[in-house]
């Protein structure tokens, strides 16, 4: 899932710098439409055991080994008539079967195979390594991406699927670079008004920080310090050089920061001893093509000194009254792998299988803060596992469905959801083949949010163990909508929930339906780790990511087998915006 703010709808390739950080100034345009119930049916009255969990969750749950957790009232929220339905058929007959498991119909018996063959085993050992410390939290561009790529790619063949990437393999290459100031060439130089040259650093040498536009300018240095917002709303920067003290907030990156980025200073110096010392480069979508745009505005370098310097150019402020600097920037791209990864099942009917159903995930996270890794097990591990063991049921069920299928593991998506967008943009198979696309992002987890400030504890865990975030289906097709709802009742027996469309614009499934392609996304929720380095791979539901799987292939199998392709109701242009609700 990648992080709000993401623009939406993204801009082209390259305008959107890539470090995957919030952008509180850009919202996004898709709001809570169809929170509850429109498409929701009553549960039939005949005691039917839905809405119980299937297994025993990991985590999370109070509950013993053979007893599912009770159902509940939902708090606050509102869910579908169909919950409060089986809930209530559910209360009477709860202390008989207590200690019974709850009954689903099987699959039908030419697909039944697959659906057992996903198992809660398979996807630890899976998501256990997608999530280890080697990996390195799978940011795009970095070794630990190219390895979490390369372990799907070898699952992918295990499976027999066809490798529909680039010359042969199951990569299809996105253009992502690693870009930071060349070295040998760039350089600050401060000069007084007559052009004396008082200090000079080089990247590497006095100078650090996150450098990745090119420069050739010369420009006024002023001193500025924001005890406040307004402080730097009220200052007149444009076209200076801003030598820059942020008191107004102690995280990383405050709102003064990105007004004075609004602000179009020509550069930012930013004292800091640790960061002068290194250069950051950023790894950024976009091949050879540099620019550091990010939303709306053009990010400025910020250039980090040393403390010890920092001091020399106020002396040097009071004694000359005023400074200059010429910051001369050559930048380097260099190309870094960056792929999707690719495999596709072939449908068994001559006359259908140009008709594809999508199943996606992303396979990047967002790697390191300084040392600490961000293991990313639920974000999304858990729907790149989901993908590897759907994938394996088609293979090991032999029967196939008549449309063909084809399996995504995206890259980039945490930085602007770039590897799905580049598929869509150049897609393998014509966009309009593809008659669904089924997301899983962030399928691990029970559900738990805790208000930052109050403490207060809105969602619990253990109330969220069979919840399930259905998002996005009803804005296209009610018919996948409905063959949502039927399998899961049928087969799994989550309890849906529909009141997260705020996220409809946050993972890849946004990019298939903006080309007007009916999509599922398929969302356990949020949780305190998210984004954290503890998102790690002992707090999984197993079960729960199972039956997630298991759903999604149910679904899959019905969509590619059945006589009629999914209906589409409207195209994406179409469909009513709605505001955001927090
Ligand atoms: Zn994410």
């Amino acid at each position: 899932m990648a992080p709000t703010g993401v623009p939406n709808p993204p801009p082209p390739l390259g305008e959107i710098g890539a470090d995957g950080r919030a952008n509180p100034r850009i919202s996004s345009a898709f709001g809570a439409s169809e929170v509850a119930g429109s498409g929701a049916r009553l549960a039939p009255a005949t005691g039917k055991t839905v809405g119980w969990a299937q297994n025993t969750p990991v985590t999370g749950s109070p509950s013993g080994p053979s007893r599912p957790p009770l159902p509940h009232a939902p708090r606050n929220r509102m869910r579908t008539a169909y919950l409060f339905a089986a809930t209530a058929t559910l209360l009477p007959a709860l202390a008989a079967q207590e200690n019974e498991p709850p009954k689903f119909e099987p699959l039908a018996a030419d697909r039944q195979k697959g659906f057992e063959s996903i198992d809660v085993e398979t996807c630890t050992a899976w998501l256990t390594y997608l999530a280890s410390d080697e990996l390195g939290g799978r940011e795009t561009g970095q070794p630990g991406y190219k390895l979490a790529a390369d372990f799907i790619a070898a699952r992918f063949k295990e499976f027999g699927l066809k490798p529909v990437g680039g010359d042969g393999t199951y990569f299809q290459a996105v253009p992502f670079a690693k870009v930071g100031p060349n070295v040998e060439t760039s350089y600050l130089a401060i000069r007084t008004a007559e052009g004396e040259e008082l200090f000079r650093v080089t990247p590497g040498k006095g100078l650090g920080g996150q450098i990745s536009e090119k420069s050739d300018r010369e420009a006024e240095i002023v001193e500025l310090v924001a005890n406040t917002v307004d402080d730097v709303k009220d200052a007149d920067v444009k076209g200076k050089v801003v030598l820059f003290t942020d008191k107004s907030s102690r995280g990383r990156r405050s709102r003064a920061t990105f007004e004075l980025w609004r602000a179009a200073p020509a550069g930012i110096i930013s004292v800091n001893d640790e960061a002068a010392a290194t250069v950051r480069r950023r790894i950024a979508a976009g091949g050879s093509r540099n620019s550091a745009r990010r939303g709306r505005f053009r990010r400025p370098n910020t250039y980090s000194i040393t403390g010890e310097l920092a001091l020399q150019i106020r002396a040097a402020l009071k004694e000359h009254g005023t400074l200059t600097m010429k910051a001369f920037i050559e930048i380097e791209r260099k190309p870094v792998f960056a792929a999707n990864v690719v495999g596709f099942l072939e449908g068994s009917d001559p006359a259908l299988k140009h008709e594809i159903v999508g199943v996606g995930s992303h396979l990047d996270h967002i790697g390191k803060n300084g040392q600490r890794i961000n293991n990313g097990a639920d974000d999304d591990g858990s729907g790149t596992t989901g993908v590897l063991a759907v994938a394996r049921a088609f293979s090991v069920n032999g029967v196939r469905p008549r449309r063909s299928i084809l399996f995504m593991c995206f890259s980039g998506e945490e930085k602007g959801l770039i590897g799905s967008r580049h598929y869509v943009n150049n897609p393998i198979f014509p966009n309009e083949n593809m008659i669904a696309e089924l997301q899983m992002d962030m399928i691990g987890r029970n559900e738990e949010f805790v208000n930052r400030r109050s403490g207060e504890v809105t969602e619990k865990a253990e109330d969220n163990v069979n919840s399930l975030h259905l998002v996005g289906t009803k804005k296209l097709s009610m018919d996948l909508h409905e063959v949502c709802l039927e399998k899961n009742s049928a087969h799994i027996g989550f309890d849906f929930e529909y009141d997260e469309e705020d996220v409809f614009g946050r993972s890849d499934h946004a990019n298939f339906a903006r080309k007007d392609i009916p999509i599922a996304f398929f969302f356990t929720g949020f949780h305190p780790q998210y984004h954290q380095p503890d998102d790690t791979v002992d707090r999984i539901n197993f079960p729960k990511l199972v039956r997630v799987a298991k759903l999604v292939y149910s679904v899959a199998f019905e969509i590619a087998d059945r006589d009629e392709r999914i209906v589409r109701d409207r195209l994406f242009k179409d469909v009513p915006r709605t505001r955001r609700r927090r």
